[in-house]
């Protein structure tokens, strides 16, 4: 299922094949929350170079619903999407609900944030939700700390994410969904080493490592993340979870991290921010409403290619749609191409160099 082709430093260039297709590593995942990646079709993501889309479970468990997608024929039926889907088990939402949500051994009760009716989620209806709706990955239902916690609740996170981890990988597999554990832990590497050597022992098709981008300041994620991708399996992917800046991204590259999501470069490209070669900019900006370059000279999208940085600032100060996809796509294709540079240099050896002019 994963192909180690290239190391350099700890930076790997893999691939990841799953039912709906490969997956070249290292990769970024767009965020389709709903079943979309927020204004963007299925071919503009496929144009924009994406090769996996994320899903959220807890999102589709409420809406539309489990009937609603297996009546479609399944999750890539629904949204048109051929390709590679990843869903998360939907921990992060869930625990993000605070005074909404009631935890025990079992699972956790919560209250929908749409109408505040009562759910549950267990550790196998989770991974049975996303096997049905056809997931190509899967990840367990997990116990997510925000940070700062005390220690005895980081403790607890752990304990119970690794016996959901257990339960999760007792569930027969189904339409070749691949089940990834996720490491938690908090900052503490003895508690991350508990966590990684727990899953380890499950043999999973995958790990992520889930806890971070929670509070903590962004050197105790990068050295977090770096301690933590020490701990899992070489041969197995290694997943990242919410990060999607391009120092984030870089950085966790050369940790030795495979997969990466994030809404950053959807949610900027909606408000008018867009990552370029020459760092981020605002669109706003009042020396780009007659600026005829495009807006990034360096970048061969179709945004880049076709339009100004004053068409693109006249679209957003005029409040018109079209502006907020075309940044979306920008910001995606940029993300994107990034990820396939580091692909081709850490195959060539030259990761170091490439890492030195993205994040200097
Ligand atoms: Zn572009």
């Amino acid at each position: 299922m994963f192909e180690l082709i290239a190391r350099h430093g700890k930076a790997r260039r893999g691939r990841l094949t799953l039912a709906h297709g490969i997956v070249e590593t290292p990769s970024f995942m767009p965020v389709g929350t709903a079943a979309t990646v927020k204004a963007l079709t299925p071919s503009e993501l496929h144009d924009a170079r994406a090769q996996i889309v994320l899903a959220n479970t807890y999102h589709l468990w409420l809406r539309p619903g489990l009937e609603t997608i297996e009546a479609a024929g399944g999750l890539h039926a629904f949204m048109a999407w051929g390709g590679p889907i990843l869903t998360d088990s939907g921990g992060f939402q869930v625990f993000s609900l605070e005074s909404r949500r009631k935890l025990d051994d079992d699972g956790v009760t919560f209250a929908s944030h749409l109408d505040g009716n009562q759910h549950r989620f267990t550790p196998e209806n989770v991974v049975a939700f996303q096997q049905k709706i056809g997931s190509d990955i899967a990840m367990q239902l997990d116990v997510c700390v925000k940070l700062p916690a005390p220690r005895e609740e980081i403790e607890n996170a752990v304990r119970l994410s690794s016996a959901w981890a257990r339960r999760s990988a007792a569930v027969p597999v189904q339409r070749g969904t691949k089940l990834f554990g996720i490491v938690q832990g908090g900052l503490d590497p003895a508690l991350r080493e508990q966590s990684a050597s727990d899953l380890a022992e499950l043999d999973l098709p995958g790990y992520a490592i889930g806890g971070l981008s929670v509070g903590e300041t962004r050197e105790e994620m990068y050295a977090t993340a770096r301690r933590t991708a020490a701990m899992l399996p070489l041969e197995k992917p290694r997943y990242l979870m919410g990060v999607g800046t391009v120092r984030d991204l870089v950085t966790a590259i050369d940790c030795g991290i495979d997969l990466f999501d994030s809404v950053y470069p959807t949610r900027c490209g909606r408000n008018g921010r867009a990552m370029t070669h020459a760092g981020e900019l605002n669109i706003f900006n009042a020396s780009f409403t007659r600026d005829a370059s495009p807006l990034d000279d360096a970048c061969d999208c179709s945004t880049c290619t076709t339009f100004t940085r004053a068409y693109l600032s006249h679209l957003f100060r005029a409040k018109e749609m079209l502006g907020p996809r075309l940044l979306s796509y920008h910001n995606l294709y940029f993300v994107n191409t990034l990820m396939r540079e580091a692909r081709a240099s850490i195959e060539a050896g030259t990761w170091a160099a490439t890492r030195a002019r993205e994040r200097p």
